[in-house]
């Protein structure tokens, strides 16, 4: 592993849920470190943690016990409303389910955070076209996002995620609900924004879905079972799924 300054790091992280009477113990003294531009799979069984790990890592909850340095800086200790700075500053979110809203165009939906965020109108119309251009959707921004496919409304929202030009891109089972081509497409949209440079963190319970990663770490019972690098699968040739895009 390199010696740069990671661009994520937990150190000893555990997670109590206080459910009535009943602790559950969510995180076992977690440790991991990733450096920029890796892209990293979590895998894991069903209640293995995986959620509750990158809900500390998008700043959406913090541990009970142990540290978290994003960037460098400790996050762990932040307040609520500190750590909602630290997401929108530096952190972009995709999901199983897309959450755009209907009868609104794939462009007002990227730009809509934008707007929450401060971002001027000229300004975030020439960020939200990047981004949907990024994503290979150029063609389709002024579409509403009721009207396009699945795959194409996760591309939105990977569009929506980018556009705040994050330094993380955390997706939790963002091919959760897409059949396995247009899974491959997007593994091969979350590797083209790799070889640029991005971080990207995705959690999957699919194998195949990881083997486009750069490296697996699996979770068991809130540990971690193991993490490897790898040599990842190549979802698809990178031109070809940015339909759009100009050659
Ligand atoms: P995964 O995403 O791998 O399925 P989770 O992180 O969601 O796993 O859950 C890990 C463990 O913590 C499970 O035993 C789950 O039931 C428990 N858990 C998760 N969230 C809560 C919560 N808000 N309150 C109580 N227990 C929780
Ligand atoms: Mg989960």
């Amino acid at each position: 592993m390199s010696n740069t300054q990671p661009l994520v790091e937990v150190r000893d992280v555990t997670k109590i849920y206080r459910a009535g009477d009943v602790d559950v113990l969510a995180l076992q003294s977690v440790s991991l470190a990733i450096q920029p531009s890796e892209f990293v799979a979590i895998m894991g069984a069903s209640g293995s943690g995986k959620s509750t790990l990158m809900n500390i890592l998008g700043c959406l909850d913090r541990p009970t016990s142990g540290r978290y340095f994003l960037e460098g800086r400790e996050v762990s200790t932040l307040s609520p409303g500190e750590l909602a700075d630290v997401r929108n500053r530096s952190l972009g979110f995709v999901f199983q389910s897309f959450n755009l809203l209907p009868r609104t165009s794939g462009l007002e939906n990227v730009e809509l955070p934008l707007l929450y965020a401060g971002v001027s109108g000229r300004e975030r119309r020439r960020r939200a076209e990047e981004a949907l251009r990024q994503v290979g959707l150029a063609d389709r921004m002024h579409h509403y996002s009721n009207q396009l496919s699945g795959g194409q409304q996760q591309r939105v929202a990977i569009a929506r995620a980018l556009a705040a030009r994050p330094r993380l891109i955390l997706a939790d089972e963002p091919t959760g609900n897409l059949d396995s081509r247009t899974s491959l497409e997007i593994m091969a949209l979350f590797q083209d924004l790799g070889r640029m440079g991005m971080t990207i963190i995705l959690v999957t319970h699919e194998a195949d879905i990881a083997e486009h990663a750069s490296r697996v770490v699996v979770m068991k019972d809130g540990r971690i079972l193991s993490d490897h690098e790898q040599t990842p699968r190549v979802a698809r040739p990178a031109a070809s799924v940015m339909e759009g895009a100009s050659p």
